[in-house]
Formats: structure tokens, C-alpha cells, sequence
């Protein structure tokens, strides 16, 4: 079959990836000049498998009431707000306060989390060192500044305990066993060990997957934009290009992150999918005795400190502002300044690379995976609104949506993400 993959972010490479070794003729078609240019390109870099949690949750509100106005704070709004960030808060808010609606989707996002972990073990295996990341399986520790804090995290294991998910809750000594060069003038009572978890550079691994893919015979067009779906007969039967050429196809794969909204808007479907603004600094690690181990997310800052290779990456923060590109220096400082107390020494400060993404945020959180609703469109899938999770998730996403594709039955865990829900 035919296929046009449309966006070459993590989402859409690993599912051209896997279209092809299932025999398909797979266009992946790219609006910037590389893979992995927009929110695949400086995450948090963490393969969080065993700490994923939808978006939308009673823990998000309180963060957002108690820190909105400090400048600390991890959750930020540009005032005033839009009407499209007005509805996607509201339809959050519905979420978060759904009873069940929490433990429902957060189980299906770990399940999806194990297989995206299993499938990646395999693609390590299959690619070996045509498989670039720069990262490692040293698990991701949940740091817990107070008692109160390690208590909640305790309190969140049952689910782990019960899908089979290894973890261990430490006190701040058996934190320390993990990552000794953790500050010891910053509070710290204890953490969550998720031990299978992991990390890695996101771009790399994109970058290094679309090679592996381009050389199995899938065919890349960089620099070109979709602008229409061509649509006959409730099918997709083209895609028309920036360029005004017009690629006649089978089916097409929306992957275009944050821009998925806007394609499947104009063929008639909601794909609620907001950008919820991040940031990231990249800086050379100086002394690695000094530096994380592995992934370390602190409680008190809200932000997630990774080592990749000779590299320390920090990242934060949750903002609605709509497609603001805008880098204020005070982000960074707020990132510095968390680095630093956790892990001082590790750095000279020089930063390698400053930066932000879109988060694809569905309002509930788990991504849109599987066939348009209600039998429109029939050959238009959906591998899209991963949110904060795209990279832990794309493995696993892209196996099952590829397999869809083709006709197989999926578990049932996976209608948890079907489009129009
Ligand atoms: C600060 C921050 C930290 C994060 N940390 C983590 C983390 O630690 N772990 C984790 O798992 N996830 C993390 N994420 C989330 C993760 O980065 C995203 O979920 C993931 O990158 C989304 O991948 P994607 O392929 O869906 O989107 P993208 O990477 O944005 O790719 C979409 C592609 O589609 C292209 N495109 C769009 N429209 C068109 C069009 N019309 N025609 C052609 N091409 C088009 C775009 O140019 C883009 O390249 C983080 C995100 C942020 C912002």
C-alpha cells in the first residue's frame, strides 16, 4: 500500500519506520529542512516509561493555582488569554475532575509506556549502532524535597505494583545510592525509582531512524508542506504540497505534532490538540562526577535534570501562550538556578543550546491513535497529541498504529486513545 506520512517528527519516523519493514511503500513528507526539527528537537530526554501521567489531573490544577504568579513557578499563562487557550483550559478543567477519568487514562498510558519500552529494546537490537541516542537505561528518579511529597509518591505505586512496573520508593539515603552527586543542601526526604526506564536524545534518535528508514526505502521530502487532503468518495486519495504537486496515495498518517489540529480541521475532524510551550537548556557537562547519572525530576522547581553523555539537558515549565516563540531569559535563569542546586559543579554555566517546543496536548492527555471517528475517512490515521510524552510513547504508538493500518485487531487497552473520544 501507499502511504503518506505526513510530519518527520519522533511520531512520524517511527511509524514510516514501521510501515516499511511492513512492506509499504511509505513518502514522508516534512515541512522543515531536517527530521526532528520542531518539539522532537531538545526534550527533557527522558524514556519515562513507568512515570506517565495524563495532563489532565487534579495534581495539575493545584501546581497551576499555587505558582502561576511566582516567577518559579512551573505553570505559566499569557495574559490574557486567548479564546483557544480559554477552551482547552475548560475542557482540562472537565478532565481533570471526571471521577476515574485520571486512573483510567494513566492506565492505559503505562501499559502503552510498556510496549513503546519493549519495541524500543527490539529496535536497539535490530539497528545496533546505526541507532543513535546517546542515552542509556539507567531507569528516572522522582525526587521527593519533603515527607509530605515521598508520602504522595508512595501513595502513587499501587498501579505500578499491580501492571507489573519496577519501582522502588527510597528514602534520601537510598536516593543518594542512585545519584551521589545530588546536593547536600537541598532538601531531599526520599524518591521513586522507576529502575526500566531511561534516557536519550530524542533528535538524535529521530535523525539516526529516518536514515535507517531512508536506506530500507522510504522516500523523504524535506521542505514541503502539506496543504490539503484530497478527498474522493470518503477516502483520502491525495495530498497536495506547498509546492502544488499532488501526491496520489492509499492512506495517509497524520504525525504533524502540534499542526495536526489544523490538517484534520480541514477535512472535517477535531483533533483537539493544544501547544503547550516548554523549555530546555543544553549545557557541557564539566565534571561528570558532579553531574546526574541518569534522569532526576525535582519536586521543588518542576523540572527534569538529564545526563546525556558528556551533556547535562534541564528542562521545564507548562505554558499556555498560544505559538509564542518568544525565549525569555528568565525561563532559562529559573532552569539554571535548578541545575545548579541539585546538581552544582556539574556545569561552568556555558549554555550549548537554548530552547523551546509545543507539547501536541490533547485536553485530556493521552495521545490520538488509530482510525478518524465514526467511519469518516476510513484510510486517515492518526499517530499524533502525545503531549508530554512523545518520545516515551513512540515506539509503542507507532507498532500499534502501523498494525492498525493493516487491518489487525489491537489490544484493548488501545481504544483508551482512539480519535473523537
Ligand atoms: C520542554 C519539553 C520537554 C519534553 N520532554 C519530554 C520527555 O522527556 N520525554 C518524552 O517522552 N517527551 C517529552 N516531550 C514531548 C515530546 O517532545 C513530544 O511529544 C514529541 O516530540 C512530539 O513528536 P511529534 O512527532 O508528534 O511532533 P514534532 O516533533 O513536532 O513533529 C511534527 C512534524 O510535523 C511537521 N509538520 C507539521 N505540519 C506539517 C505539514 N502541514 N506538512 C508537513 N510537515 C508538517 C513539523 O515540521 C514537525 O517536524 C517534551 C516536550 C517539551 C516541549
Amino acid at each position: 500500500m501507499k502511504v503518506v506520512v505526513i510530519g518527520a517528527g519522533v511520531t512520524g519516523v517511527t511509524l514510516a519506520w514501521e510501515l516499511c519493514q511492513r512492506g509499504h511503500d511509505v513518502t514522508v513528507i516534512e515541512a522543515l529542512s531536517e527530521s526532528g526539527l520542531e518539539t522532537s528537537r531538545a526534550n527533557a530526554a527522558q524514556r519515562s516509561y513507568g512515570a506517565v501521567y495524563p495532563w489532565a489531573s487534579p495534581a495539575l490544577m493545584t501546581l497551576a493555582l499555587r505558582t502561576l504568579f511566582s516567577k518559579r513557578g512551573a505553570f505559566k499563562l499569557a495574559l490574557p488569554p486567548s479564546p483557544e487557550t480559554i477552551a482547552f483550559l475548560l475542557r482540562t478543567l472537565k478532565n481533570a475532575v471526571t471521577p476515574g477519568r485520571f486512573d483510567a487514562n494513566r492506565e492505559a498510558m503505562l501499559r502503552l509506556a510498556e510496549d513503546s519500552r519493549l519495541r524500543f529494546l527490539e529496535l536497539q537490537d535490530q539497528l545496533g549502532e546505526a541507532l543513535v541516542f546517546d542515552g542509556e537505561h539507567e531507569g528516572v528518579l522522582e525526587l521527593a524535597s519533603t515527607h509530605q511529597e515521598r508520602e504522595r509518591l508512595g501513595g502513587d505505586t499501587a498501579m505500578l505494583t499491580r501492571l507489573g512496573i519496577e519501582h522502588e520508593l527510597l528514602d534520601a539515603e537510598g536516593v543518594r545510592r542512585y545519584e551521589p552527586a545530588l546536593a547536600n543542601d537541598a532538601p531531599l526526604a526520599g524518591g521513586l525509582r522507576l529502575s526500566t526506564d531511561g534516557t536519550g536524545d530524542c533528535h538524535q534518535f529521530t535523525q539516526s531512524l529516518a536514515a535507517a528508514a531512508a536506506a530500507a526505502g522510504v522516500t523523504f521530502r524535506y521542505n514541503q508542506a502539506v496543504t490539503e487532503l484530497g478527498v474522493e468518495n470518503n477516502r483520502v486519495t491525495s495530498v497536495l504540497l506547498d509546492s502544488n504537486e499532488r501526491l496520489s496515495t492509499d492512506a495517509v498518517a497524520l504525525c504533524a505534532g502540534f499542526a495536526s489540529r489544523v490538517l484534520a480541521r480541514s477535512v472535517g475532524l477535531a483533533a483537539p490538540i493544544y501547544p503547550v510551550k516548554g523549555y530546555s537548556m543544553t549545557l557541557p557537562l564539566i565534571d561528570a562526577q558532579h553531574g546526574p547519572r541518569s534522569t532526576v525530576l525535582d519536586d521543588r522547581y518542576k523540572v527534569v535534570c538529564t545526563r546525556l553523555g558528556d551533556r547535562v539537558r534541564v528542562s521545564g515549565f507548562v505554558e499556555l501562550a498560544g505559538l509564542d516563540r518568544h525565549l525569555p531569559p528568565a525561563r532559562f535563569e529559573v532552569l539554571q538556578q535548578a541545575l545548579h542546586s541539585r546538581f552544582p559543579g556539574a556545569t561552568a554555566g556555558q549554555v550549548e543550546q537554548a530552547w523551546a517546543g509545543f507539547r501536541p496536548m490533547t485536553p485530556d492527555g493521552p495521545p490520538l491513535l488509530g482510525a478518524s471517528p465514526d467511519g469518516r475517512l476510513p484510510n486517515l490515521f492518526f499517530n499524533t497529541g502525545h503531549g508530554t510524552f512523545g518520545w516515551t510513547l513512540s515506539a509503542g504508538s507507532a507498532q500499534w498504529v502501523a498494525r492498525l493500518m493493516d487491518g489487525d485487531a489491537l489490544p484493548d487497552y488501545v481504544k483508551g486513545f482512539q480519535v473523537g473520544r
